[in-house]
């Protein structure tokens, strides 16, 4: 666990409410000295962007503790006058629902316990709430126009990569980057929204606009419901004025995202066309908003950890996508950031001075997140209850008007929301830290703590910078990342062995396209099926072990990929977000096969790519006719794991294979494995010695399996029959060779050859299976990835040229080198 730097840095990701309130929170109550905090922002300017937002007591009562006494006055907010005599009782609250046709009110929101009258329920532009945070941070610390494209964490910092090409480096992330969180799909890549069907028509303007001129507008903030479709209207701060439609819009999710940006502005006639039968203060007010800006309103699950990583958090509606539900987002947005400032300072003001390492800012985050995270849970799930309700269905008008009364009238008291402390609720959950200590300190875990995090093994750039292809040999790295989840028809699978292949130790030397830092590294490996997403057929699946299919994007074209944006195989790369060197890993229920039972876990994960990779070389791209009994086929540089993959289905579909390769002890093991023989290619003439080689009756070899390419079309000639077939599965030698005149005129073919389709995997696996044969493995490592050295010696292997077959990572605890 590394030291931080003398100074400890804080990034923030979003300078919005959640943004500000935090940097405010953690300057102000955390305690930490040498405090670095700065703050990332996609926006090009801090202008008043938004429309009227609301905060409720606890809000309110947080900016007080944060000391931002300047949005507390009546000129920044605004509250109704119905609460403010009553200060002492139960008071009637500024929110007053009423009916959607005869304006007549059938329910009423009230404070329950709130003394001050600054902490009733007060609405703001969001402009002018924003503007008085930011008086609050160093104008310096705010970065604008920095729009996050990924974060990643390591055991040692976080970094956080913008779309301008730039990073920033600290000791802690926190996400504020508000409901389309990127720092949230950083670490839950499968996290999705979903629309909640409504889309919010938002306007504030100067309410000289409206005085006067509506019929039945008090001076309180009203709601008016349809069966449907709402609408809300209230005065704000500084003599500004709001109105919301809230209203069905019939488009999908995809439609949505794809046509409205949020914050867009939208057509104020067909805001006025959708209330035109509205009663008629709902009528005047549409017809006197001058334009409304659009809101599609998301929301997601409940996450399950708020710690996806031990130096990153996440705040406001990056945390607890609700959708606005309630007007809580800004008032629960500042007692996230309360709660984190709270649980920083308890933890570090345990040692003084304070130790600042990746296990006590893991703990401070624990805190934060079981002080928060399971009141932002019951939100959501009523949330959720909501989306998912149908709206009854009635029969006549009065039936509606009575379904509706009685709904308006059952509506979820949310006062354990609007007057939530925060404080009592951290106190509660850090009375339980001394017992949490001692087990945290032992490294047993924390009972409060549901997150699940695994090792996963990375490139890492030399001083943070990409090196020069060929040139460089970038070092790997353990990160701790957290454990990904099932969505839809997936399978959460713990691996238990992965195996190395020649395109990662070229994306270790840059020569590999695609090549990313963020991904982990390989594209082999076996595991067991942990856990079943919603959508999975086949529920069989659990408990079962499984090799993975090493890309997607191919399903049957014997011709190439279908998927437009090309193959995508697994590792390493920006392709795809995931590898087979890390502990948990969710794929596609079909893109799986059930491993082998006679293979060992060493010799499955040894199995998916040279395998597929051999399969198409020798059974596709040969063709039947010349891989199959009383064919001869030579397959060059025997001793990597392709060229004994097709040695292997070679042999057991009656070929007589013959090898080539440099060392006579690898030709010896071929022949071991049913080579008929084999000659060192570096002798003089040795194409004329195989063919002298060949069993009676048979002149020249059927077709040529070679990962090399160099001088392989020229030997070709004088090895194959007419018509014969040079399968070209790699180009080690050169990325260039000669095509020959004596080629084309005895018809040979030279046909390239890559990894296979996913009806190719298949077939592949079935053959395995029946065929009962053992990939050829030539090393195990066995650890829990944290042997750095070990993985380097397996690609030490490989780059020498040291093995013959497969180079295996098995799962477990380290010290040995398994038994295959
Ligand atoms: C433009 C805008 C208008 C809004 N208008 C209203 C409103 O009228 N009424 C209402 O109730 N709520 C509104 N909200 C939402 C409301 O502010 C939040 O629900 C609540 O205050 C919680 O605040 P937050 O800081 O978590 O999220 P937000 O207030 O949404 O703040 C998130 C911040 O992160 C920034 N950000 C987002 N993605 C990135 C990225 N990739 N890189 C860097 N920065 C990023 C955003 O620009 C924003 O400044 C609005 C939010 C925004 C961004």
């Amino acid at each position: 666990m590394g030291e931080f730097h003398p100074k400890f840095r804080v990034l923030i990701a979003g300078a919005g409410i959640a943004g500000l309130a935090t940097a405010i929170a953690l300057a102000r109550i955390s305690d930490i000295p040498h405090l670095d905090i700065q703050l990332y922002e996609q926006a090009p300017e801090l202008t008043e962007i938004g429309a009227s937002i609301a905060l409720s007591p606890n809000g309110m009562r947080t900016l007080e503790k944060l000391g931002v006494h300047n949005a507390l006055t009546d000129e920044v907010g605004y509250r109704g006058p119905s609460g403010i005599p009553q200060i002492f009782r139960r008071t009637l609250a500024d929110y007053t629902p009423s009916h959607w046709k005869t304006n007549q009110v059938v329910s009423v929101d009230t404070h329950v316990n709130v003394p001050d009258p600054r902490h009733h329920t007060t609405r703001f532009h969001r402009g002018h709430l924003h503007a008085a945070l930011l008086e609050h941070v160093p104008r310096e610390s705010i970065h604008l126009g920095k729009k996050l494209a990924r974060a990643v964490a390591s055991d040692d910092e976080v970094v956080l990569h913008f779309e301008d090409g730039t990073e920033a480096h600290g000791d802690l992330l926190i996400g504020a980057d508000g409901i389309k969180s990127k720092t949230r799909q950083s670490f839950f890549p499968g996290y999705k929204l979903r629309f909640s069907g409504k889309v919010f028509a938002r306007s504030t303007f100067d309410a000289s606009l409206i005085e006067g001129k509506v019929p039945g507008l008090g001076a309180n903030s009203l709601h008016w419901w349809g069966p449907k479709d709402n609408f809300f209207a209230s005065r704000l701060g500084k003599g500004q004025f709001t109105t919301v439609g809230a209203y069905e819009d019939g488009r999908s999710l995809e439609e949505l995202e794809k046509e409205v940006a949020w914050d867009q502005l939208g057509n104020v006639q067909l805001l006025r066309e959708k209330y035109k039968d509205w009663n008629p203060t709902v009528k005047a007010l549409t017809e006197l908003t001058p334009y409304s800006r659009l809101y599609p309103n998301y929301a997601g699950d409940a996450l399950p950890t708020w710690v996806p990583s031990p130096r990153v958090t996440l705040v406001g509606d990056a945390a607890h996508t609700h959708g606005g539900a309630f007007t809580a987002g800004g008032s629960l947005a500042l007692d996230d950031s309360f709660a984190l400032a709270l649980a920083l300072k308890y933890v570090f003001s345990v040692e003084k001075p304070p130790v600042i390492t990746s296990v006590s800012i893991k703990r401070a985050l624990e805190l934060y997140d079981q002080t928060r995270r399971p009141h932002t849970t019951k939100l959501l799930t009523i949330v959720h209850g909501q989306i998912n309700g149908k709206p009854p269905v009635s029969s006549s008008p009065e039936e509606e008007d009575s379904a509706l009364i009685a709904r308006m009238r059952n509506r979820p008291d949310t006062v354990w929301l609007s007057e939530h402390d925060v404080a009592k609720t951290f106190q509660q959950i850090s009375d339980l830290v001394p017992t949490l200590n001692a087990r945290v300190f032992r490294n047993e875990g924390c009972p409060y703590n549901h997150i699940t995090m695994q090792n996963a093994i990375f490139l890492k750039p030399i001083d943070g910078k990409p090196g020069k292809p060929g040139q460089v040999y970038y070092p790997i790295i353990r990160k701790t990342i957290s454990q990904p989840t099932v969505q839809d028809s997936e399978l959460l699978i713990k691996l238990t062995a992965a195996a190395l292949n020649h395109r990662d130790l070229f994306l270790r030397q840059h020569l590999y396209p695609g090549l990313s830092f963020d991904t982990p590294l390989l594209a082999d490996g076996v595991g067991t099926v942990v856990e079943l997403g919603p959508g999975v057929k086949d529920q069989s699946w659990k408990g079962k072990r499984v090799i993975l299919n090493p890309g997607t994007g191919w399903k049957d074209d014997p011709d190439g990929p279908e998927d437009p944006t090309g193959y995508k195989i697994m590792g390493g790369t920006k392709f795809d977000a995931r590898g087979t060197l890390q502990e948990y890993v969710v794929v596609d229920e079909s893109e799986v096969e059930e491993a082998p039972t006679h293979l060992s876990d060493a010799e499955a994960a040894a199995l998916p790519l040279t395998g597929l990779t051999a399969w198409r070389a020798l059974i596709t791209n040969t063709g039947d006719r010349n891989s199959s009994k009383n064919a001869a086929v030579l397959i060059t540089g025997i001793g990597g794991g392709v060229a004994l993959m097709a040695l292997q289905y070679a042999v057991e579909r009656g070929v007589s294979v013959y090898v080539t390769s440099s060392s006579q002890e690898k030709i010896d093991k071929a022949l071991e494995l049913g080579a008929k023989n084999g000659v060192n290619y570096k002798e003089d003439d040795w194409e004329k010695k195989l063919l002298s080689q060949l069993p009676p009756g048979k002149s020249a070899f059927d077709a040529i399996v070679d990962g090399a390419g160099g001088n392989i079309i020229e030997k070709g000639v004088k090895l194959l029959k007419a018509g014969g077939v040079i399968a070209v599965y790699g180009m080690t030698v050169a990325p260039k060779m000669n095509f020959v005149a004596q080629a084309f005129l005895k018809n040979i073919t030279v046909r390239g050859s890559t990894m296979g389709s996913r009806k190719e995997f298949k077939d592949m696996v079935e053959f395995v299976k029946s065929h009962q044969i053992h990939p050829v493995v030539s090393r195990v490592l066995r650890t829990n990835l944290d042997d750095i050295t070990g993985i380097d010696a397996l690609f030490d292997d490989m780059k020498t040229g040291k093995q013959f077959g497969k180079l295996v990572i098995e799962f477990g605890e380290g010290g040995a080198e398994s038994k295959l």
